[in-house]
């Protein structure tokens, strides 16, 4: 069985991680030795300090492989901060993006490639070959694609002398404002003239099965939709993608995601967000007691989604993939 999954960050990576843990202790050998690709979001990535960062990459690399520091949920364990309170003596901006000094290695490796000419699929596999994700790994594109975001403006007295009513860097928005600054627009710049990386089309027209993890239906999935050929592919194709809602009774569980709803328009809803993957969505889980409303052509079912721990993460994982393999079924009785 092929597996192919969008993920952005923290949400996808755990979503992952319960995923291979069910698929491996599965007696069916079908779904034990299922292969799983996963198309990564890059418009968080940033240049710091003459870095390449690619946080969405990296939270599933070192999720998969063992690195995670738990507690955040990015970043690597046992970290320390030499590096960055050097930087700081320099008086060097930003201060405001924590780069832990285990972490600068993986955005030293990867820039050291990445200015030999290597595009950043080749990178992410240089540095999956150390941590062994079980998963082959593929950025969304190898161009360079960022999340924008126009602030409204705001009294500067009330954000930490922010006044708003500029374009930042999602980075900026989401880190240095907490996303506490009004967004008038959001825009992944550059993903109109972006080329899917090599491998991604394929994966999602060969893969058996397509997951939309509870990642952020803005910035992470939807600038993974908004790659020319992804949403097209998706629409084409008759294998069944079932989603897993990051809102849970009209909150996103954990993080600022219905900043980035408001900013978008769409309430914060499990039956919103269903809505902004119309027409792509086969399956649709939600928590109990959220209702949306069934449409033709999607089956909505609900289950536990809260990702509490390794068991409810990999029951949740394992749910996703009973409800497209019941779809695959239902289409073969058709
Ligand atoms: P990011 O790139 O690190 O922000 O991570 P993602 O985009 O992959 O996922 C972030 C989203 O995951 C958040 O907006 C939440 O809505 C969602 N999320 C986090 N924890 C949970 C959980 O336990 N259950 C569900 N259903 N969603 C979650
Ligand atoms: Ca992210």
């Amino acid at each position: 069985m092929r597996i192919t999954a969008l993920a952005g960050g923290v949400g996808g990576a755990r979503f992952l991680r319960g995923l291979l843990a069910h698929l491996r202790a599965d007696e069916d050998p079908a779904r034990r030795d299922a292969r799983v690709t996963v198309i990564s979001n890059t418009a968080d990535d940033i240049t710091l300090h003459g870095l390449r960062v690619s946080p969405d990459l990296d939270s599933v690399m070192y999720t998969l492989g063992g690195g995670i520091d738990e507690g955040r949920g990015w970043g690597r364990s046992e970290e320390t901060s030499g590096v960055a309170d050097e930087l700081a003596a320099y008086g060097q901006s930003p201060t405001w993006f924590t780069l832990g000094d285990k972490d600068l290695a993986t955005h030293v490796v990867r820039s050291r490639l990445l200015a030999e000419g290597r595009t950043l699929s080749e990178a992410t596999a240089v540095l999956c070959e150390r941590w062994r994700p079980g998963v082959r790994l593929l950025p969304m594109t190898d161009d360079v694609v960022e999340t924008h975001v126009d602030l409204a403006p705001v009294d500067p007295a009330a954000h930490h002398g922010e006044a708003g009513g500029r374009r930042v860097h999602f980075q900026e928005w989401w880190v240095r404002l907490h996303a506490a600054v009004p967004a008038l627009a959001i825009e992944p710049v550059g993903a109109a003239q972006a080329r899917p990386a090599p491998g991604v089309l394929e994966a999602l027209r060969e893969a058996d099965v397509v997951l939309l993890p509870p990642s952020n239906p803005v910035v992470s999935i939807g600038t993974i939709l908004s790659v020319p050929g992804v949403r097209e592919v998706l629409l084409a194709r008759s294998a069944p993608v079932v989603g897993v809602s990051p809102v849970i009774a009209g909150a996103p569980v954990r993080g600022m995601a219905d900043a980035c709803l408001s900013a978008i328009g769409v309430p914060t809803t499990a039956a919103a967000v269903a809505g902004l993957y119309e027409g792509l969505l086969d399956g649709w889980l939600v928590a109990e007691g959220d209702d949306v409303p069934a449409r033709p052509g999607l089956t909505v079912r609900s289950r536990p989604l809260l990702m509490s721990d390794a068991p409810a993460t990999a029951a949740l994982a394992g749910a996703a993939l009973d409800l497209a393999l019941d779809l695959v079924r239902k289409d073969r009785a058709a």
